[in-house]
């Protein structure tokens, strides 16, 4: 019976059955640990490096570079994280404001002005069934609106 999905772990590569998190469940309990500790650190040492939190903590940089990533933990300190667009010095997360705004931006810019067929949209998921619209005419009676 196999109705299981099986995935390699993102951190430790170990292929367990897959629920909703992209780690296997003793990683997720070594990362939620990691992230306990390395916000305990923060906490008193805001200005702390991605290297002092680790030899502090125990954690590895690979681990809070992870939770960088994931916008669990913000450093003002660090270098080692940039924005993937830019290469900007971010705190947390994966782009700059700059370019979270832009995206976002473009993002709703395509929505608004999807047109299938029409040049093909990037690698953001754009012309699903999904995002058509159906435009209702204004000229219709009220109460027959729908969202
Ligand atoms: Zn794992
Ligand atoms: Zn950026």
């Amino acid at each position: 019976m196999s109705s299981l999905s099986i995935r390699y772990c993102k951190n430790c590569s170990k292929p367990f059955n897959y629920k909703v998190s992209p780690y296997c469940p003793k990683c997720i309990i070594a990362i939620d640990e990691a992230f306990e500790k390395c916000r305990n650190y923060l906490e008193k040492n805001r200005l702390a490096t991605i290297k002092e939190l680790s030899e502090e903590t125990e954690v590895s940089e690979k681990i809070i570079l992870l939770l960088l990533k994931e916008g669990r933990l913000s450093m003002e300190g660090n270098k080692e994280l940039r924005c993937e667009s830019c290469d900007k010095p971010i705190d947390s997360g994966r782009y700059c404001l700059e370019c979270t705004v832009k995206k976002h931006n473009e993002l709703s810019y395509v929505k608004s002005s999807l047109r299938p067929g029409d040049r093909s949209t990037s690698k953001t998921q754009g012309a699903t069934g999904k995002e058509r619209m159906h435009f209702i005419p204004k000229s219709k009676k009220k109460d027959e609106e729908e969202e």
